[in-house]
């Protein structure tokens, strides 16, 4: 426990600087290529697909028209130059809210133009993060998603094509999609997540985001989840909560884009301060910050001014971030060192 004055750095109102949260060592564990695109991003896609623009703006949209969106936008991705150079971008978004590391989703079934050479994409992407780690750009590690609308026959041969690729900038499998479209699917996605598993694959599962507490559950018991992304409505149970704190389940927790899909009314009304407050590691993420229009910083920066948090919790939620990533143990000892060494 501490005191509600004791951790703050320069306290009062304002506090958090932008500045303070920039300088704050931290990973970003949930954060989705296909929602990296800028407007001027997807403008440019388009003028060479050529293809004429659409809206990018997410206001107002529910889940599925904004994954439709994704949809479009990562269509328009056909060189292995167009994939470099979004991994590349990537990297310089992470560097630019000081983070040291971070796990990238990408989700196959959102690029067509990639379906049948999923080798050349990944070896592109690795291609424009191995450019930026040589700037001096954080390093990043991939998550291989599946669609949950995909049946047990595709996420096998996902997860076989996985281990017989091993490339070693793929760090785990997941899973992401709308649950509430797609209904329960844990049973039938349980056999690859085994086989992931077993073969020292991590994984990480969007659950209780587009499902209840259920879904996390089902995560855990039948999809091996070593962490979960989302996972606030989790608070749906009292013992699923107490099982998380118990079990040091990190919550992948993405505040801003919760409010923004109009799972809560606003940043006061989400669980992430009850979840973290009953023991449940959590962090912050963006999701999807270019059709967000958020950052992780800026993020940060809200979450903390809304829960008044100190300079201890915000060190604590960023311990999570560190501790949650698949980052090799070298790069995680020297952030959570860095982490000791930040002043507020
Ligand atoms: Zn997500």
């Amino acid at each position: 426990m501490t005191s509600p004055l004791s951790g703050r750095g320069a306290g009062g109102e304002g506090w958090p600087s932008a500045e303070t949260i920039t300088r704050l060592p931290k990973a970003e564990v949930h954060v989705h290529l296909e929602g990296c695109f800028e407007p001027s991003d997807v403008e440019q896609l388009a003028q060479e697909a050529g293809e004429s623009t659409r809206p990018t703006d997410v206001t107002g949209m529910d889940l599925s028209q904004f994954l439709e969106l994704l949809d479009w936008t990562c269509s328009l991705v056909r060189t292995p130059e167009q994939v470099a150079r979004a991994a590349y971008a990537f990297a310089e978004r992470e560097a630019r809210s000081g983070v040291g590391y971070a796990d990238l989703i990408f989700n196959p079934t959102h690029w067509p133009a990639w379906r049948h050479r999923l080798d050349a994409f990944v070896e592109a992407l690795d291609v424009g993060f191995r450019e930026a780690e040589e700037d001096g750009l954080p390093p990043v590690g991939l998550c291989v998603s599946l669609l949950r609308q995909q049946t047990a026959s595709e996420a096998i041969e996902l997860v076989d094509w996985l281990l017989e690729f091993r490339h070693p900038r793929i760090v785990a499998l997941s899973i992401d999609g709308n649950e509430a479209a797609a209904g329960r699917t844990g049973p039938r996605f349980s056999a690859a997540f085994r086989k992931a598993a077993d073969a020292n694959l991590h994984r990480t599962v969007h659950a209780g985001e587009s499902s209840g507490a259920e879904g996390v559950r089902d995560a855990l018991e039948l999809l091996f989840a070593e962490r979960i992304d989302h996972g606030i409505r989790a608070i749906e149970e009292a013992d699923l909560v107490a099982e998380l704190a118990e079990r040091q389940i990190p919550l992948d927790v993405c505040p801003g884009s919760n409010v923004q899909l109009g799972l809560y009314p606003d940043r006061s009304s989400h669980p992430l301060d009850s979840l973290r407050r009953a023991g449940v590691p959590v962090s912050i993420n963006t999701d999807d910050p270019a059709l967000m229009r958020h950052s992780l910083v800026s993020e940060y920066a809200a979450t903390a001014t809304t829960y008044s948090w100190d300079s201890t919790v915000l060190r604590d939620v960023a311990r999570t971030s560190i501790g949650a990533s698949f980052c090799d143990p070298d790069l995680r000892a020297r952030l959570l060192t860095a982490l000791d060494a930040w002043t507020p």
